[in-house]
Formats: structure tokens, sequence, C-alpha cells
């Protein structure tokens, strides 16, 4: 077989010129990539799934069933398939419905805070059932949503940040709060009525990290500031401070 020539070459099926390479075969005919785009967003399609509307029109499924999914008449979302399958969608009283939307109103669970129904995205913690939106710190205002959370005294919600913000010991060397890592409890060293970072609990002159214990390595306080053994000896000697 000869070279090809231009003419056994495929034309794109939308601006007419060759496609030579990354060839998007669809609906019978050949693209470009840049060629084969959703008619609404302009996103290039490429491999993806698409859909045609009645004039044949191409659109990427996002805007496809945003433009032409029926919409549940209780949560107001577009019914749409997932996983490649069919929508589950309900039809009654000439409204349609999520399969998970159509249920007696007054057994869906009701918001832990504001009261109205719940429908979808429940968030449940303390219990209880709440909308995104209501389940909230009550210091930032941020949307918990499954992240772990706090309670104070009073039960109300914060988001860890801002627990540890308000109510954690706060290390008297770095003036940072003293908060757990990883879920595990802070290692916090209290000395002289102060609390301390395991890693700032050090010698203020030689910058020794100090011991719990009452070693060579352990603290030796001098008017309330922390010294090594050494050092302590040295500046009583010297009789400073
Ligand atoms: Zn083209
Ligand atoms: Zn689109
Ligand atoms: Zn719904
Ligand atoms: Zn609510
Ligand atoms: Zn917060
Ligand atoms: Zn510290
Ligand atoms: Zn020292």
């Amino acid at each position: 077989m000869g070279p090809l020539s231009q003419d056994t070459l495929e034309k794109c099926g939308k601006c007419g010129e060759v496609v030579r390479e990354h060839i998007i075969r669809a609906l019978g005919r050949a693209f470009h990539p840049t060629c084969f785009t959703c008619v609404s967003c302009a996103r290039c399609i490429g491999d993806e799934n698409f859909a045609l509307d009645s004039q044949n029109e191409v659109y990427c499924l996002d805007d496809f069933y945003r433009k032409f999914a029926p919409v549940c008449s209780i949560c107001e979302n577009p019914i749409i398939p997932r996983d490649g399958k069919d929508a589950f969608k309900i039809e009654c009283m000439g409204r349609n419905f999520h399969e998970n939307c159509y249920r007696c109103e007054d057994t869906l669970e009701k918001c832990g805070k504001c009261g109205e129904v719940v429908r979808e995205h429940i968030i449940r913690a303390l219990g209880r059932a709440f909308h995104p939106t209501c389940f909230t710190c009550v210091s930032c205002a941020r949307c918990i949503g499954d992240e772990n959370f706090a309670l104070d005294s009073q039960n109300e919600v914060y988001c860890l940040d801002d627990f540890y913000r308000k109510f954690a010991p706060v290390c008297s060397i770095c003036e940072n709060p003293i908060i757990p890592r990883d879920g595990k409890d802070a290692f916090k060293i209290e000395c002289m009525g102060r609390n301390f970072h395991e890693n700032c609990y050090r010698c203020e002159d030689c910058r020794v990290l100090l011991s719990v214990e009452p070693t060579d390595q352990g603290c030796y306080p001098l008017n309330d500031r922390l010294f090594c053994k050494p050092c302590h000896v040295k500046r009583s000697a010297a009789g400073c401070c």
C-alpha cells in the first residue's frame, strides 16, 4: 500500500480539515479533539460520555442533565443516572421525585438547629440530624461537615481549631496552644504553675531539652526561669538573677 494521499485521510466532522492524530470518533465521524465540544460550555469532550439533544447538538453530560433532566420536586436537584445506570425517577401527581425523596413528609428527619426537614446531605452529630449549613462552629461559623469537632461545657459546637485556640492550655514559652496531634493527647509539661510544650521545655541558657525526671537533665528553675542543672549552678555561682 502506497503513501496515503490527502483524499484518503479522514476529515473532521466539524471543521472539515484533515484529522491526523488524536482522532475523536463519535457519531460515525472523526473530529479534532478541539472540534468535538459541548455546545453549552465549549469543553472538549474527548473520550468522555456525551449526549445529544433533539437537534443532535452535543452536550457534556453535566450540561445535558442540567438542561434536560427532570427535576425532583422535593429537593429541586436534577434526577440523573448514577454509574451509568438509569436514574430511578418516580412520577406522582405530575411531579418527579428521587427514589429517596419520595417519602412521607412527616417521617423525614428534622434539623437539630433550624427544625426544617433534612432531605439530603444529612450531617449526623450528637445523635441528631443537621443541614450542613446548620452544623457550624459557634466561633467562626464554618460548616463542620464530617470533620471532627468539640463541645464546650455549654454543649456549644466548635471546630477543632477554634476549640484549641479557646480552651487549650497555652505554652508559656512560645505562647501557642498545646494541642493533640494525630488524635493523640498532647504531652503537656506543667512546672511552676505554667504549661510547656515538650519541645519548648528547655534550658533558657543552653537550650538543652529538659526532662520531667529529677535527673541532671531535669529542670532547676531560678527566679521562675527554666535552667538545666549546670546552667543553674553557673548562674547561682555568678550570683546573677
Ligand atoms: Zn476539526
Ligand atoms: Zn458542557
Ligand atoms: Zn430529590
Ligand atoms: Zn437546619
Ligand atoms: Zn471555628
Ligand atoms: Zn511552646
Ligand atoms: Zn543549660
